[in-house]
């Protein structure tokens, strides 16, 4: 060992006091400190004054005695020791690490030890904290109701958790070291499968990721419908590896499958019903016309007979009156069942000249109660104008019909309209008896209805008939109202009604 020159020795004693790094400089023979510089202070938390001219031993600054006597041992030995994980003790008595790196030395003949500790202090927090959260993600992976593996290329499974034993109905590990490839159900698709996953462009890691959903084994023979999200993972340190999570879809399949066949077998059910009911309106409309003009024809009679009087009349009244009422049941009967077969493709419909003609046809009952019915302009939509009609003609006369019979009362009914999202929504408010909240779904069901037909007449099938014309548009009919404070009807349509596929084909047309 030489020591360096007088101006290389200004250049040391510089590094010497400004390095971050604890220096020492000891005795061998009893381990006196001969020098420290300011950065064994700072690590150390004593003062130059406190440790030169004594031993480590003395300072108690190692933290186990004998990981010191092998450090001095082989430093003894191999006259150098490098990066040596330490363990020493502050002032304060708090331990930490370092890596100390020591050489020896000889000064004025006798060996001495110049030796350099690194605080490591982060780097093993760092590892610590790693280490944490590494066996956190261990934890979740193994608890995960998700099946998780992970691949080499080939596709041989190098690790995988219980659930994705489960899966296939295997012991935790059992599928470590089979190939992946081989639960799927379709080998075909398997070798599209791996060229796919090794074709995908990469990301700026060198990474990639897709999904896709399959057909696989279970160690009994049976066959699960799972959906794979893979990463195919390349990082410097060691051989790619795809890293997958498994979501088994079976019941979501088998309960969408169900559910498609109830939704196929309601509807059939449902079209088999309206066709009924249609069958049945119609061939109802016969008879009752005869009725009707039978008593037309008899009331003429007994009237020139002179005997149409007192209880006699009273009764043909109810005779009269009754078939009336039936004949408008079936009216709205068929109306209902004809929405669907009769419609028209949607084109570009003018609500204002809808309502106007409306108005137009409700002309009678406005002038005769004295109504006003005030209409903002509308828009222009896509729909079916028949049903258009149907629909404001229903709504216009529900509220010019359900006011209250006050002497002097004028009903008010407005029209007006606004945007609501991507579509229009119309409101349709009178100021009429109003309804209790309680009834708002009641009222668009077929035949329901809150009133005795001698305080307002109807068949309570007009709701019915308005909510399916605007379902069918892919829109919504729904009510705002309190009883005594009018009511508000507001149809929502969307810009773009739904394409109508599949509507039942018009009933067959029952013999006249
Ligand atoms: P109908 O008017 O033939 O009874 P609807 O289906 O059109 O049949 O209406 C069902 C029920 O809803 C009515 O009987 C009435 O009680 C209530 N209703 C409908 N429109 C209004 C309205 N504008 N104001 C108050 N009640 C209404």
């Amino acid at each position: 060992m030489s020591f360096p020159t007088a101006a290389d020795a200004d250049l040391l004693s510089l590094a010497f006091a400004t390095t971050p790094g604890a220096i020492t400089v000891s005795r061998v023979r009893d381990g006196v400190y001969i020098a420290v510089n300011h950065g064994f202070c700072e690590l150390s938390g004593y003062t130059q004054a406190e440790v030169l001219g004594r031993s480590s031993l003395e300072l108690d600054i190692w933290y186990d005695g004998d990981e010191r006597r092998r450090f001095v041992d082989r430093l003894l030995r191999d006259g150098v020791q490098r990066n040596a994980l330490c363990r020493f003790r502050r002032k304060s008595g708090e331990v930490f690490y370092g890596h100390m790196s020591a050489r020896l030395f000889d000064r004025d003949g006798e060996p001495h030890i110049f030796a350099v500790t690194q605080d490591i202090a982060e780097i093993m927090r760092a590892q610590e904290q790693a280490e944490i959260s590494e066996a956190r993600l261990r934890a979740l992976v193994a608890h995960l109701p998700h099946g998780v593996r992970e691949l080499d290329l080939s596709g041989t499974i190098l690790l995988e958790n219980p659930a994705h034993a489960r899966l296939f109905g295997y012991r935790p590990g059992e599928l470590v070291g089979t190939c992946a490839l081989d639960l799927l159900a379709d080998q075909e698709f398997a070798s599209r499968l791996v060229e796919r996953v090794l074709t995908q462009e990469p990301d700026s890691t060198g990474s990639s990721a897709g999904s896709y959903t399959a057909d696989m084994v279970r160690k009994d023979g049976s066959l699960i419908h799972v959906r794979v999200d893979w990463n195919l993972l390349r990082s410097p340190d060691g051989p790619p590896t795809i890293i997958s999570v498994l979501t088994d879809l079976t019941a979501s399949v088998r309960a969408e499958a169900e559910r498609r066949r109830y939704v196929e077998e309601l509807t059939r059910s449902n079209g088999e019903l309206e066709r009924y009911a249609y069958i049945a309106a119609h061939d109802l409309r016969e008879p009752i016309r005869t009725v009707t003009s039978y008593a037309q024809l008899m009331r003429r009679r007994l009237e020139k007979d002179g005997v149409l009087t007192g209880e006699t009349a009273e009764l043909f009244d109810y005779l009269e009156s009754g078939a009336r009422r039936m004949s408008d049941v079936v009216d709205d009967l068929l109306a209902y069942s004809r929405l669907q077969t009769e419609a028209v493709p949607f084109a570009s419909v003018d609500l204002g000249v809808v309502v106007e003609s409306v108005q137009a046809s409700l002309a009678r009952t406005i002038a005769e109660t004295g109504a006003e019915v005030q209409a903002s302009p509308l828009p222009v939509v896509m729909a079916d104008e028949p049903q258009m009609l149907q629909l404001f003609q229903n709504l216009l006369t529900n509220a010019l019909r359900y006011q209250p019979h006050t002497p002097g009362h004028v009903p008010v009914v407005k029209v007006t309209a606004a945007r609501q999202g991507n579509g229009w929504s119309i409101a349709i408010a009178d100021n009429g008896i109003g309804i209790d909240p309680q009834f708002f779904d009641r009222i668009f069901k077929l035949f329901q209805r809150l009133h005795g037909q001698r305080d307002y007449p109807g068949t309570g099938v007009g709701l019915a008939i308005c909510r399916r014309i605007a379902e069918r548009h892919g829109g919504t009919l729904t009510v705002e109202s309190q009883p005594g404070a009018g009511s508000t009807f507001r149809l929502w349509l969307p810009d773009e009604p739904p394409v109508l596929v599949g509507e039942e084909p018009p009933p067959p047309q029952p013999p006249s």
